[in-house]
C-alpha cells in the first residue's frame, strides 16, 4: 500500500501489461525501450498516449499536448524563458513551496533578461494554509501571464477548483500533482503542465498543454530544444522522448479508460479523501489538519499528531503494516497521506482502520 508523493505507486495493471510485452513488444523480440523512437512500433505507442490524453481530459483541438523532459522543474525556466520578454512582466499566485520555486526560477530569468516578476498574491503570512481567492490577488492586466499551481503538494492545499481563475491574462498552471485525476474543462487556461510520476506515469515525461494562440507569442530566438513550437511541431519527437515513460504513461491511461474514465476515477478519489479526512477530524483532538477545510488536498491529504515521536511511530507501525510513504515533506513535517489515481480504495480504508487503532492506543 504504498502512499508515496511521487514518484507514487501505478496501477497493477498497467505493470502486468509491461512485465508481459517486456522482452517481446508488439512481435519485435525486443523491449519497446530498444526500439528506435522513429520505428512504426514506437510511434504508434506514441500517438496512443497523446490521443488517451486528448480523450480521456479532454483536450481541445486548439491545444498542443506535448511530451517533454526536465520535469516541472524544467517548466519553470521554460515557461518565462519563452514568455517573459525583456520589460515584460509575470504574476505569481504563491500558495506553498512549489509556486514558491517557480518564482525563484522566473525570478532568476527576469533579471537576465530585464523582466519583472510580481507576487500577486500570497499565503504566506497564513503558513499556507490556503487557497488564494480570486479576490484578494493584486494582478497586473498586461502581465504576460499569472502562474499558479494548482495543488500544492507538500503543503496539502487545493488551489485550483475548475472556475478558478486569476484575472483577464493567459493563465498559466503547475497541475504536478492533481494532474488527470477528474475530467475537466482546460480551455480557460493557456498553458498546463504536469510530471507524469503522480497520476498518470513514471517519472521522466513531462506534460505540456498549451493553447495555440498563446504558442504562437512565444520566443523564437531560442535554442530550438528549449522552444515549445519547435517541440509542436516534432509531435515531441524533436529529439529522443522518453520512449519507456511515454510507453507506460499510455499503459496507464487505457487502465484509467478502462474504469471508466475520469469521471469515474474522480467520484473514486474524491471517496478516498473524504474517507481520510474523517478519519482525521473523528479524533480530532489526536490528528489536525493545518489546512482549512475548503481547501483540503484531494491528492495529498497532511496531517500533524501531537508529537513529532508519535508521528515516527505512526510512520514506523504503518509501515510493518504494509503501507508506505506516509513522511510528511521534510520541510513541513507531519504525515502526508497521497491518494493519485492508482491509490486503491482498500488501502485507504486499511489506513482508516490503522488511524483510529494508533489514536486509541497512543491518545
Ligand atoms: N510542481 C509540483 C506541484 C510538484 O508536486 C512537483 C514535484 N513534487 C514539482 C513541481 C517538481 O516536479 P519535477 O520533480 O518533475 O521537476
Amino acid at each position: 500500500m504504498n502512499f508515496s508523493p511521487g514518484p507514487a505507486t501505478l496501477p497493477l495493471p498497467a505493470l502486468e501489461r509491461a512485465r508481459e510485452e517486456l522482452l517481446d513488444f508488439a512481435g519485435t523480440g525486443a523491449s519497446v525501450m530498444e526500439l528506435s523512437h522513429r520505428g512504426k512500433e514506437y510511434e504508434a505507442v506514441h500517438e496512443e498516449a497523446i490521443a488517451l490524453v486528448r480523450d480521456l481530459l479532454p483536450v481541445p483541438s486548439t491545444f498542443e499536448v506535448l511530451f517533454m523532459q526536465g520535469g516541472a522543474t524544467m517548466q519553470f525556466a521554460l515557461v518565462p524563458m519563452s514568455f517573459l520578454l525583456p520589460a515584460g512582466s509575470a504574476d505569481f499566485v504563491v500558495t506553498g513551496a512549489w509556486s514558491e520555486k517557480a518564482h525563484a526560477e522566473a525570478a532568476a530569468w527576469a533579471k537576465a533578461v530585464g523582466g519583472h516578476v510580481r507576487v500577486a498574491a500570497s499565503t504566506e503570512a497564513q503558513g499556507y494554509r490556503r487557497a488564494a481567492r480570486p479576490d484578494e490577488v493584486d494582478l497586473d492586466p498586461s502581465a504576460a501571464y499569472v502562474h499558479f499551481t494548482s495543488n500544492e503538494t507538500i503543503h496539502g492545499v487545493q488551489v485550483l477548483d475548475p472556475r478558478t481563475r486569476f484575472g483577464e491574462c493567459p493563465q498559466v498552471v503547475d497541475m504536478s500533482s492533481d494532474f488527470m485525476w477528474r475530467r475537466m474543462d482546460i480551455t480557460p487556461f493557456s498553458l498546463i503542465f504536469a510530471g507524469a510520476q503522480k497520476n498518470i506515469g513514471p517519472s521522466g515525461v513531462t506534460i505540456v498543454l498549451v493553447r495555440k494562440d498563446f504558442l504562437e507569442r512565444s520566443r523564437k530566438d531560442l535554442p530550438k530544444i528549449l522552444q515549445y513550437r519547435a517541440v509542436a511541431e516534432a509531435r515531441s519527437l524533436l529529439n529522443t522522448p522518453s520512449t519507456f515513460a511515454i510507453y507506460l504513461v499510455r499503459n496507464v491511461l487505457l487502465w484509467v479508460k478502462g474504469l471508466g474514465g475520469l469521471e469515474a476515477v474522480e467520484k473514486r478519489n474524491r471517496a478516498k479523501a473524504e474517507a481520510l479526512y474523517a478519519a482525521v477530524d473523528a479524533d480530532a483532538g489526536f490528528y489536525r489538519c493545518p489546512v482549512e477545510k475548503e481547501s483540503r488536498s484531494v491528492m495529498n491529504a497532511v496531517f500533524r499528531l501531537p508529537s513529532e515521536a508519535l508521528e515516527k511511530a505512526f510512520v514506523d507501525e504503518a509501515k510493518k503494516q504494509g503501507m508506505i510513504g506516509l513522511k510528511g515533506h521534510r520541510i513541513v513535517g507531519g504525515i502526508r497521506v497521497s491518494m493519485y489515481n492508482a491509490v486503491e480504495p482498500e488501502w485507504v480504508t486499511a489506513l482508516v482502520a490503522f488511524m483510529k487503532d494508533f489514536a486509541k492506543k497512543s491518545g
